[in-house]
């Protein structure tokens, strides 16, 4: 990759990944693109960041053997994979868990490192997504799903259709695209930033998320979770940050 294509990514992410600020706040190893003085150093080990809540917590929707092996196993794999891979890789030594992402995107040789890398970041912003207390979204938020949806109800409604229909693993988003709210999916790792869409909030629809609580039954898991565990103030936040 050469300097300035590089330099690009990194101009792209100190302007746009500033509304991520509050997802990695728990991960003291990562770069805060949000600071005035940025840095890009990473201090590797890339660290898991803790549960922000206990593994009970979101019981009886999604229950603590299920976090137990969400966060302590699956979430762990990809950190600890990655900073494996790190280790012999030594170009992204440098390079804060984001920066990782957007260089790898899209890269079939370093399709490895990008899918640690990002189901990483993902896994710590579906925690940061979901919340044990009934939170609402601030005034801006709500008036802006209003404004896009209709209704808070038609957001969850559709949101729940989307995170269903997602063909295979992968995850369900709103985020923000430009100035417009949507709803998307992804595949597998991929992570919407990477194609410019800011995400807002983020439901896991892999089966290792729901499997044990729902068997095949992904749709009661996304309405239960999209209806219960949304964190709308984590959504307010990231709404906030980047307007
Ligand atoms: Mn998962």
């Amino acid at each position: 990759m050469s300097s300035s294509f590089r330099q690009n990514r990194r101009e792209f992410l100190q302007t746009t990944l500033a509304f991520s600020s509050i997802a990695i706040a728990g991960c003291s190893s990562v770069a805060r693109p949000n600071s005035s003085n940025i840095s890009t150093k990473s201090a590797h080990p890339i660290g898991l960041p803790p549960l922000p809540y206990s593994e009970g917590a979101l019981a009886p929707v999604i229950s603590a053997q299920t976090i137990g092996f969400h966060y302590g196993k699956h979430h762990k794999g990809y950190a600890d994979n990655l900073n494996k891979l790190l280790e012999t890789h030594k170009e992204f030594a440098d390079l804060s868990l984001e920066q990782i992402i957007m260089d790898t995107a899209g890269r079939a040789e370093q399709a490895t490192i990008f899918n640690n890398a990002a189901q990483l970041w993902n896994h710590t912003f579906y925690w940061s997504s979901l919340s044990p207390k009934v939170v609402e979204p601030s005034h801006a938020l709500a008036e802006k799903i209003n404004e896009s949806f209709g209704s808070l109800d038609n957001f969850k409604n559709e949101f729940s259709k989307v995170a269903t229909g997602q063909f295979g693993s992968g995850w369900g988003w709103l985020v923000l695209d430009g100035h417009k709210l949507n709803i998307v999916k992804t595949s597998n790792a991929n992570v919407p930033f990477t194609r410019g869409q800011k995400p807002l909030l983020t439901i896991d629809v892999w089966e290792h998320a729901y499997y044990l609580d729902y068997q095949n039954r992904r749709a009661d898991y996304a309405h239960a979770v999209i209806d219960k565990l949304l964190n709308w103030r984590f959504a307010s936040d990231n709404f906030e940050k980047s307007l």
